[in-house]
């Protein structure tokens, strides 16, 4: 396998290689220039800046307005509309890279990026009439030309506490048709970037006068942050993540015009029903963190870490046999997670759904055994705070608890998908 020669950055910095080898996973030259650019950026910038958004518990906007000067705020923007037109694959592998640096930023960019995604490439693969297509094409363009000239960012808060971000229910945060839009009311909690975005992309439910609610009538819609009625409430004091800022949003009688839309009625529903890998969004950042964990341990125990002492400590077997399992199921939670990103599609089969849900518990479960096994493995010092490794772990901590694909959903689901086919029942 022909790994790139190591390259320098403008600072000096000795790149990092790719996790993912272009070659060795076939991805062409346009996809390795934009995941290149995410990795080089994360590590001379956002690396270093990681700690203070942790202590802090700040935004870190500063890495937002590189991300906006590089064009990777519109990554998956389609070209036609001035971004990158980075699809499925190539966003998560981008993404992964930026995780690996800094998990706050790559969590969050993520809710930005799928903002687009989610209405650009994915929207784009599923039904809608020639009417619907292109007055959701000249509405996504409006979103699209604040991001490329603005810089505008996007956040997506779907949470509220109960069943609905699990996919069980309707959402209770709820858009009531008006002259000209919407008025929507509701709350959302773990907000990730409240306060910091320009838009709430918040999922709620249409529901006219006398109509109940359902979750086929699931809106998107995308709020202005300045918007009279919005407020953001509650501290936020984490274990991990600390720099996603993710407070509580209020909305209380907002309007919104109707081109607040990401996607027509009815679409939203569409893309759950058909496009699961959709929810499996959330995971890049934290194959990111599983290959920082490692990477920090390969170096610790060579006595090659910044700031530290060269002590070497890879002399002993115990250490030698940790790296090894950590080697094995990092290549494990790579393997099946490549795997997932590049088969996402619309509609598919039943072992693709299976494998995506098996990727995402790999990764959400993973990524903090990986941490936790460089911590042991590397020792006391090495969890200090003027390291990232305990960061790395906190961080890493937080994947298995997003929501729908949470670490135990994904356990149920693939336990009575594996057991039942649809619509199957024991008498
Ligand atoms: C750092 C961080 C950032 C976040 N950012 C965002 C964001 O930007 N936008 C956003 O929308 N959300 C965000 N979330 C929220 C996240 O997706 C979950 O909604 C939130 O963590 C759920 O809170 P909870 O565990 O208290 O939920 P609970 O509802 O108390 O659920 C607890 C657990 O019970 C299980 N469970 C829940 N519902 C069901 C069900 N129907 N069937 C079976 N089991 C179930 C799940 O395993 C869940 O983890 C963020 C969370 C974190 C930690």
């Amino acid at each position: 396998m022909n790994m790139p020669a190591a390259k320098l950055d403008l600072d000096g910095i000795e790149l990092d290689k790719p996790m993912f080898d272009p070659k060795a996973y076939r991805l062409d030259a346009e996809q390795a220039g934009l995941i290149a650019k995410a990795r080089e950026l994360a590590q001379s910038r956002f690396a270093g800046r990681a700690d203070k958004w942790d202590r802090e518990a700040t935004f870190p906007m500063e890495n937002y307005k590189d991300l906006h000067k590089a064009g990777l705020l519109g990554i998956s923007i389609p070209k036609a509309n001035g971004g990158s037109g980075a699809g499925y694959q190539t966003y998560s592998l981008a993404a992964a890279e930026i995780g690996r640096y800094c998990g706050a930023t790559a969590l969050t960019w993520n809710m930005h990026v799928c903002s687009t995604l989610w209405s650009g490439p994915l929207a784009d693969d599923l039904d809608m009439d020639a009417e619907m297509r292109a007055a959701h094409e000249a509405r996504r363009a409006i979103h699209y030309k604040r991001i490329i000239d603005d810089g505008a960012i996007y956040s997506q808060p779907f949470s509220e506490g109960g069943a609905a971000a699990a996919g069980g229910v309707a959402f209770g945060t709820e858009a009531r048709p008006v002259e000209g839009g919407w008025v929507v009311n509701g709350k959302k909690i773990f907000a990730s970037l409240a306060g910091f975005a320009d838009y709430y992309g918040v999922l709620c439910t249409e529901v006219k006068e006398g109509e109940k609610a359902t979750r086929r009538n699931t809106l998107y819609l995308a709020l202005p942050a300045t918007s009279a009625g919005i407020s953001v409430v509650g501290d936020w004091d984490p274990l991990g993540m600390r720099g996603t800022v993710s407070r509580t949003l209020i909305f209380k009688d907002v309007f919104v015009p109707h081109d607040a839309a990401l996607m027509p009625r009815g679409v939203y529903f569409q893309a759950a029903m058909r496009w699961p890998h959709m929810f499996l969004t959330l995971s890049p950042t934290y194959v990111g963190l599983a290959q920082a964990a490692y990477d920090f341990t390969i170096k610790y125990l060579r006595g090659e870490v910044p700031g530290m002492p060269p002590v070497k400590r890879r002399m002993y077997p115990t250490k030698q046999i940790a790296v090894a399992q950590m080697q094995i199921k990092l290549e494990q939670i790579k393997s099946i997670w490549f795997q997932a990103v590049t088969e996402a599609c619309s509609n598919p089969t039943k072992e693709q759904v299976l494998r995506a849900y098996a990727a995402q518990y790999s990764v959400m479960e993973g990524a903090n055994e990986l941490a936790t096994l460089a911590i042991r493995t590397c020792g006391g010092q090495s969890m200090l705070k003027s390291l990232p490794l305990e960061r790395i772990y906190r961080d890493s901590r937080c994947g298995a608890l997003m929501l729908p694909w949470t670490a135990e959903l994904c356990l149920d689901r693939i336990g009575r998908e594996a057991l039942y086919e649809q619509g199957e029942k024991d008498e």
